[in-house]
């Protein structure tokens, strides 16, 4: 498959998008998996993208074009791929639209996962991400927790609460998402491959695109 998740911060792209990798082995993208593994390891990409991170600000759509011009060029996107927090801007999405084209791919279609705001709000506040950044497995204090000492069940490291995940930031990155995403709904609703799920439970939700797929 190759798609497309939409979902305000919280909405669980992430969890989403792990599930269908094993429907039929198409690969996770997430820009913000890769910016955090940059920042991590202190490359030129991590350096200039952590500002903006840590604050709850997009990365400058020139700098996302540049990484994912390359990563959809990579091999392994021949599996197929699901693109989770990319795109995030409507200059992204135009960007997108011609480098797609250009490669020769076609999207089967836009998810759009909608979750109502107290959910988001929630589920934000209560996230903790595995700080392995080969990891980053996600969790939940209340839904989900990692081990008693606060480890990751999958590694054995330190689970952390992002920089991005403080109350301030969090309130930014929804204002972010209202402004700067929220409308890429309407742009590819323009585009006829749209198609909207409400999300609460990952797993229903994934049940329902896979019978969308077909
Ligand atoms: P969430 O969806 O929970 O906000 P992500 O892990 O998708 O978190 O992204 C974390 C941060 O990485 C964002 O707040 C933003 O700073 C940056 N980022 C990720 N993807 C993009 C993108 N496509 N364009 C601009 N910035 C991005
Ligand atoms: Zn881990």
């Amino acid at each position: 498959m190759r798609i497309i998740l939409l979902g305000a911060p919280g909405a669980g792209k992430g969890t989403v998008a792990k599930l269908l990798t094993e429907y039929d082995g198409s690969i996770q993208i997430s820009t913000g998996d890769i910016l955090r593994s940059a920042v991590k390891e202190g490359t030129a990409l991590g350096k200039e993208a952590k500002g903006y991170m840590d604050r709850g600000d997009l990365v400058p759509d020139e700098l996302i074009m540049k990484l994912m011009e390359e990563r959809l060029q990579q091999d392994d996107c021949g599996k197929g791929f699901i693109l989770d927090g990319f795109p995030r801007t409507i200059p992204q999405a135009e960007a997108l639209k011609q480098l797609l084209a250009k490669l020769k791919m076609n999207l089967d279609f836009v998810v759009n996962l909608e979750v109502p705001r107290d959910v988001i709000l929630d589920r934000l506040t209560t996230r903790r991400t595995c700080s392995n950044p080969d990891c980053q497995e996600i969790y939940n204090i209340k839904s989900n927790p990692p081990t008693p000492d606060g480890k990751c069940k999958k590694c054995g490291s330190p689970v952390i609460q992002r920089d991005d995940e403080t109350e301030e930031a969090i309130l930014n990155r929804l204002e972010t998402y209202q402004e700067k995403t929220a409308p890429l709904a309407g742009f590819y609703e323009r585009d006829g491959i749209l198609k909207n799920f409400e999300s609460i439970e990952s797993q229903e939700t994934v049940k329902k695109i896979k019978a969308a797929l077909g």
